[in-house]
């Protein structure tokens, strides 16, 4: 991504790309403090001096001023609208980011205006909306985390209308002051390219870190943490937008007598070819497959229906039995996986209860607990096999499974 603008709509970022983007544009958007400073106070210092210097000036400037401070109110109510609780998309960032550029440049412009239509004829007044223009500037570098060639334009309107009057006036003070303002100019073009590449730096950083954070060292999949964090978004998203969502829960059969059998090493590279397969069989960017720890494994899959996910928990299975890794200690000689599959759709009136009411008693608990059960009767079957049941189910389930407890238990106690 390096000496690439920050937001770019051409290029599909990765959601940790796009959280950080969505972090710098309510940054961009919170600093109200800076945009009040920087527009409706400096307008309203130049604007009381320029109104005694000026007395012929007066509806212009009043005119001036108003643009100013209208266009930064503006500015702050769209801010206001900017939900950093939300999750937006990149086009809508781009959008958020584009919006706030356009605002921007705008009132950079006015300001440029300023120096073409009141510039003043005394050295100190010059001097003062010089100094001004440059402080407005200074106010504006925060432009850099949305775009820095929309900051650098922001440079050009705000101060060549000034450089260009003294330019023509021909007069050598005058041309020295327009000098004065180039080399500044640059040396301000200069700073802000050098905060553009820390912040890129630490926006590069950052991503690396998360991305070292999320990911599983051995199978190079997502790790439960990363696993954990994106459950809560899509649960929450699933329960607002009133979609399905499919959890399935992957355990690789008689793992412990693979290690036995091949070693140590061998259960890693078979873990790590699991792994690839799980990562081949999800193709929508939602979908997330991950090691939930040691021989297990999960796949998220958002906006997926029950008998969606049951084909592609079947599809897994077949295709990690068709891996032919070979496993002597199991019935048929290789390596297998136990599936459970479980799903929650919010819309569904599964008790009897309307779909609000349904909403307040699903948990996101539910769909693990219901696809762990899953599980439980895939291995009780005799494995290699993929098992389902309804997020609302768990109760019966549970009761299921404590009785098979039960009776191993007094098996065992018999047998003893
Ligand atoms: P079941 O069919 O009932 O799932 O039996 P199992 O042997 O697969 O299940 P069990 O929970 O008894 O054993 C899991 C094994 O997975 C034990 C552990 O050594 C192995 N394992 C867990 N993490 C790793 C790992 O990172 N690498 C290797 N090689 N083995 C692992
Ligand atoms: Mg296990
Ligand atoms: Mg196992």
């Amino acid at each position: 991504m390096a000496n690439k603008e920050l937001h770019t709509e051409n290029e599909a970022l990765t959601p940790a790309a796009v959280s950080l983007i969505q972090g710098q544009i309510a940054y961009l958007y919170k600093n109200k403090t800076l945009g009040i400073w920087s527009n409706i106070l400096l307008s309203s210092i130049l604007t009381l001096f320029l109104w005694l210097h000026l007395p012929d000036q007066h509806i212009p400037l009043l005119i001036w001023y108003g643009l100013i401070v209208t266009l930064s109110i503006v500015r702050f109510l769209m801010g206001k609208s900017f939900k950093s609780e939300k999750q937006y998309t990149q086009i809508e960032l781009t959008a958020w980011a584009n919006r706030h550029v356009f605002f921007t440049t705008l009132i950079s412009t006015i300001w440029g205006l300023a120096g073409l239509v009141f510039f003043p004829s005394d050295l100190a007044h010059q001097i003062l909306l010089i100094l001004i223009l440059f402080s407005v500037l200074l106010a504006s570098i925060p432009t850099l985390a949305a775009s820095r060639i929309a900051y650098y334009f922001q440079i050009l309107v705000t101060l060549l209308p000034t450089i260009s009057l003294l330019f023509l006036s021909q007069d050598n003070g005058h041309s020295l002051m327009a000098g004065a303002m180039i080399v500044m100019a640059i040396t301000l073009i200069l700073i802000s390219n050098y905060i553009y590449q820390l912040l890129f730096e630490l926006q590069n950083t950052q991503l690396a870190l998360q991305d070292l954070a999320d990911t599983d060292q051995l199978t190079q999949i997502a790790n439960r943490r990363h696993f954990d964090r994106k459950f809560k978004v899509e649960w929450r998203r699933a329960m607002r937008e009133k979609t399905p969502i499919s959890l399935l829960l992957i355990d690789v059969d008689f793992f412990k007598k693979y290690n036995d059998t091949y070693g140590h090493q061998a259960g890693d590279v078979c873990l790590k070819q699991i792994a690839d397969t799980m990562a081949s069989i999800t193709h929508r960017p939602a979908d997330l497959a991950s090691r939930y720890g040691g021989e297990e494994f999960s796949i998220l899959l958002p906006v997926t229906k029950q008998a969606d996910a049951m084909m592609l928990a079947e599809r897994l299975r077949c295709k990690i039995e068709g891996l032919q890794i070979e496993h002597s200690r199991t019935d048929i000689g290789v390596v297998t996986v136990s599936i459970g599959v479980s799903c929650c759709e919010p819309a569904w009136d599964f008790t009897g209860n309307t779909p609000e009411e349904e909403q307040k008693v699903i948990f996101p608990a539910m769909l693990l607990t219901a696809a762990d059960n899953a599980l439980y009767v895939s291995k009780e079957r005799g494995r290699n096999q993929v098992s389902e049941q309804g997020c609302g189910d768990h109760k019966l389930s549970n009761v299921l499974r404590k009785q098979a407890k039960e009776d191993s238990t007094k098996a065992e106690d018999i047998a003893e």
